[in-house]
């Protein structure tokens, strides 16, 4: 079964090496080894505020070829348009998380819905619920929060990114309300944290996985078990960075850089060769996010439209 899936999985792989590209390009900052994308990450953070631009030169020499920069505000996510705006590989996703569920006003809302429409929106989030003890926003009050995003995503058509803790009974209820009452999802669910079963029921739900540094920690066999099931072409790697820094990293600030790690460990887990799988998540991320294609030949994104308008 494995074999077959990955033989049909060939049609993704690249015409050059990541290699041959850099020096054909002559680019200097660039990797020499494998390449992959963070398909969630806040880069945006004050904890960058110090050292930005050398967290995205470091992210570009380990190979990380595109930054999905995720808000969780309203100010955030303004700064993640500049962001993207600013550089090449970066894009935007724009949202209110759980944890602002208590004191977001319609004045918010009605700024994330003005936002939505930038240049380099690839998602509406990270939206969802959170049990967690640092969150004390109302469980209602949440659960109206991500509503408004489901709605947000109707209207507009990008997917959804989702945030989860502890919470995944609650947020299968809604998901299959929002189904059922409104027709079928499409989203992520970012940091995934259950087990083979809860992988099953968001994958029949509309939702690709995207695994965090989280499943190179020792006590989370289940969310490796969970690595084991998903399809090759449903799955992501992420850093959620600053936070979840993954092994060997732990205890440090976490940065796009470290996504590698996480890919090996989810690569291993699948039984996959990781140059196919870093081949085959980069092609899963650039889809899912309706991004353009990555520039095989000079490692730099391919934008087209914009080089070849008139001078
Ligand atoms: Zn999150
Ligand atoms: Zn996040």
């Amino acid at each position: 079964m494995r074999k077959a899936r990955v033989v049909s999985l060939l049609r993704f792989a690249r015409p050059c090496s990541p290699l041959a590209a850099a020096r054909s390009s002559g680019a200097s900052d660039l990797a020499e080894g494998p390449t992959i994308i963070d398909s969630h990450a806040h880069v945006d953070s004050p904890k960058f505020d110090a050292d930005r631009d050398a967290v995205l030169a470091r992210a570009r020499a380990a190979g990380v070829r595109r930054i999905v920069n995720v808000g969780t505000t309203v100010k955030g996510s303004e700064s993640c348009i500049r962001m993207a705006a600013e550089h090449d590989d970066v894009y935007a996703v724009v949202g209110i998380h759980p944890h602002e569920a208590a004191t977001v006003s319609d004045a918010d809302w009605a700024a994330i819905e003005r936002l939505v429409a930038a240049p380099k929106v690839v998602a509406v989030g990270e939206c969802g619920l959170d049990r967690g003890p640092w969150n004390d926003a109302p469980m209602d009050a949440q659960e109206r929060l991500l509503r408004r995003h489901v709605r947000l995503h109707r209207t507009t058509g990008l997917p959804l990114v989702i945030h989860n803790r502890d919470t995944f009974d609650d947020l299968f209820r809604i998901l299959d309300d929002e189904t059922a009452s409104g027709g079928a999802l499409r989203g992520i669910m970012h940091c995934f944290s259950g087990g083979p079963d809860e992988a099953r029921r968001c994958l029949d739900l509309g939702f690709d996985i995207s695994f965090s540094g989280v499943v190179t920690f020792k006590n989370a066999p289940e969310l490796r078990a969970a690595a084991r099931v998903v399809p090759l072409d449903r799955v992501h790697v992420e850093t959620d960075c600053p936070y979840l820094t993954p092994a060997p990293h732990r205890g440090q600030r976490n940065e796009p850089a470290h996504v590698m790690h996480t890919a090996r460990r989810v690569a291993d887990e699948m039984g996959v060769a990781f140059d196919e799988f870093e081949n085959v998540t980069e092609s899963n991320t650039i889809r899912f996010f309706d991004m353009p294609p990555l520039d095989r030949t000079t490692n730099a994104p391919a934008n087209s439209e914009t080089r070849e308008g008139p001078a």
